[in-house]
């Protein structure tokens, strides 16, 4: 049975689809039994899916930000 370091150790892997079926199971028995590494892993899967998202975000929102700071820096001359 693994334990929760080794769980955590093996986490990433888990999201990115590198464990071998083996350890998949081994994974999955871990889950099944604790709670503490589901939530675990549920966040790591929320902030995988956040991450994914950035590289997304489109430049245009970056330049009308820029564009504000330097409207505001005008105002205040
Ligand atoms: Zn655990």
């Amino acid at each position: 049975m693994l334990s929760c370091k080794e769980l955590v150790a093996h986490s990433s892997d888990l999201l990115d689809g590198r464990l071998s079926l083996r350890q998949r199971l081994a994974v999955r028995a871990h889950l099944a039994m604790c709670l503490r590494c589901r939530r675990f892993i549920k966040q790591m899967r929320l902030s995988q899916a956040v991450l994914r998202q950035l590289p997304q975000a489109p430049i245009a929102e970056l330049d009308a930000l820029a564009a504000k700071l330097a409207e505001l820096r005008r105002q205040q001359r």
